[in-house]
C-alpha cells in the first residue's frame, strides 16, 4: 500500500514513499515520512488517503504522542485492518538504538542510533531534582567545522526530519514512563538542541519537531515551548526567522569568544556573521520574544579564558537580558584543546559576576561516556566503517 503523501511538507521528508524516501535528484536518500512529521490536518489527510476515517488519525496519534506507544497489538480501539494500515504507513521505524551508556547512578543516559541510511546520532537524557532535560541532535554530523567539537570535525552527513528528531524525545519519555530510568516514572520537562548539529542550518525541520514537540496531545508531546532551548553559532538571518515564528523557545548562542579574531578561529561561521551581528541579532530575539538569552561559552584553556575576554565579554552584555553558561570543555581524544584549569574558570566566571552578569558554571553530565558532543556518534562510524 503506497505511504501518504503529506501536503507540503518540506524539508527531508518532503519526497514519501513506502521505506526510504529517494530524493528525484539521485542524491541521498530521505527518510521515510512518518506521523510525527506531519500536523493535524496532514494526518487526517493521509489517513483518507489509506481509505481510512480521518479520525483514525487522532486515535493513532493518542497511542504514538500520549501514550508513547507506536506497537499495533496496544492500539485495541482501532479495527484490525487500520491498525495495520496506519501504523505501517506512518510509524516506520526510524531510528534504532545501537548503544546505550549511562552514569550519575543511571540518571544521565546517552544513547548512539543508528538511522534508516547508516547514519549515526546521539541523544542525551539527564534527570535533575525536579526536572528531566533531553538534549537532542537536529543533523548527522555538522557543517560548522568549529575546531575544537567532535562532530565537527567529521563535517555534516544531512539533516534529520522533523521525526528522527522528535523520535529522540519520544523515546526518553517512553523510558521514563516506563521507570527505566533511575529515580522512578518520569515525564520529559525540558529540551535542549545541543546534541550533534547547528539546529537553524536545518531550520524547516527543527521548526516542525518543536511543534510536534509542544502542540498538546494528540497534535504532539505537549512539553512547555518555554521549556524548549534552540541553540545556535549565530546564523543570523535564520536567528531573525525564529524571532518571528510566535515561538517563545529559549535561545542559545554559542559564542565561545567576544572578540572576532578569536571567534573567526573556534566558530568559522563567525567569517560571515560578527560577534556584534550576532548579539544583535540575540537582542532583537528578546525584543520579540520577552525571552532571555542564553550565551554559551566553552572554556578552553589558554585559548579563550584570559581574564580580559571575561571583562570584553561582560562590556558586551552588560545592560542586555543574557544569562552566561559557562562550559568546561569536554575534550576531544587526540585533540589539542582542553579544558581550562579550575582556577581560570572560577576567576572568569567571578569577573562577569562581579560586572553583574548572571553566570554559571555549566554541569558536564554525561563526561564519562564520551560525553562531547558528537564523541559516541563519531566511535559508532567508526565501529561501522
Ligand atoms: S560545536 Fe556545535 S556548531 Fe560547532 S561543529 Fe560542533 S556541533 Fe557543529
Amino acid at each position: 500500500m503506497p505511504a501518504p503523501r503529506p501536503p507540503a511538507l518540506a524539508g527531508p521528508a518532503a519526497t514519501a514513499v513506502a521505506g526510504p524516501g529517494r530524493r528525484r535528484d539521485g542524491g541521498r536518500p530521505r527518510p521515510p515520512v512518518h506521523l510525527a512529521d506531519l500536523d493535524v490536518p496532514e494526518r487526517r489527510s493521509a489517513a483518507a488517503e489509506l481509505g481510512q476515517q480521518p479520525f483514525r488519525a487522532d486515535q493513532l496519534s493518542r497511542h504514538y504522542f500520549g501514550r508513547l506507544t507506536d506497537d499495533p497489538g496496544e492500539m485495541t480501539d482501532l479495527p484490525a485492518g487500520a491498525r495495520a494500515a496506519l501504523s505501517g504507513a506512518l510509524l516506520p521505524r526510524l531510528l534504532t538504538a545501537e548503544r546505550e551508556l549511562s552514569c550519575d547512578q543511571g540518571q544521565t543516559v546517552k544513547t548512539l542510533w543508528r538511522a534508516f541510511d547508516g547514519a549515526y546520532i546521539e541523544s542525551v537524557l539527564m534527570r535533575y531534582p525536579g526536572r528531566v532535560t533531553m538534549c537532542v541532535s537536529s543533523q548527522a554530523g555538522c557543517g560548522m567545522a568549529c575546531p575544537f567539537c567532535a562532530t565537527g570535525q567529521a563535517g555534516l552527513t544531512r539533516n534529520l526530519s522533523a521525526a528522527e528528531i522528535v523520535t529522540q524525545v519520544v523515546a526518553g519519555a517512553r523510558a521514563l514512563a516506563r521507570g527505566e530510568v533511575a529515580g522512578g516514572p518520569g515525564r520529559v520537562s525540558n529540551i535542549v538542541f545541543m546534541g550533534m548539529g547547528e539546529p537553524l542550518a536545518n531550520y524547516s525541520q527543527v521548526i516542525r519537531a518543536v511543534r510536534r514537540m509542544t502542540d498538546p496531545v494528540p497534535g504532539g508531546l505537549g512539553i512547555s515551548r518555554r521549556s524548549v532551548t534552540v541553540s545556535t553559532v549565530g546564523l543570523v538571518p535564520a536567528i531573525g526567522r525564529l524571532a518571528a515564528e510566535g515561538l517563545p523557545v529559549r535561545l542559545a548562542v554559542s559564542l565561545h569568544a567576544p572578540d572576532d579574531r578569536l571567534r573567526d578561529e573556534l566558530v568559522p561561521v563567525n567569517q560571515r556573521w560578527k560577534v556584534a551581528e550576532v548579539l544583535d541579532a540575540a537582542w532583537a530575539y528578546v525584543a520579540a520574544t520577552g525571552r532571555r538569552v542564553s550565551i554559551e561559552y566553552a572554556l578552553i584553556r589558554e585559548v579563550n579564558d584570559q581574564p580580559w575576554r571575561a571583562e570584553a565579554l561582560a562590556r558586551l552584555l552588560s545592560d542586555h537580558p543574557a544569562h552566561v553558561n559557562l562550559i568546561p570543555l569536554n575534550p576531544t581524544p587526540g585533540s589539542r584543546w582542553t579544558a581550562s584549569d579550575p582556577g581560570v574558570m572560577a576567576e572568569f566566571e567571578a569577573r562577569l559576576a562581579a560586572r553583574g552578569v548572571p553566570v554559571t558554571v555549566r554541569d558536564t553530565r554525561g563526561r564519562q561516556i564520551d560525553g562531547a558532543c558528537g564523541q559516541l556518534a563519531a566511535a559508532g562510524t567508526a565501529a561501522a566503517r
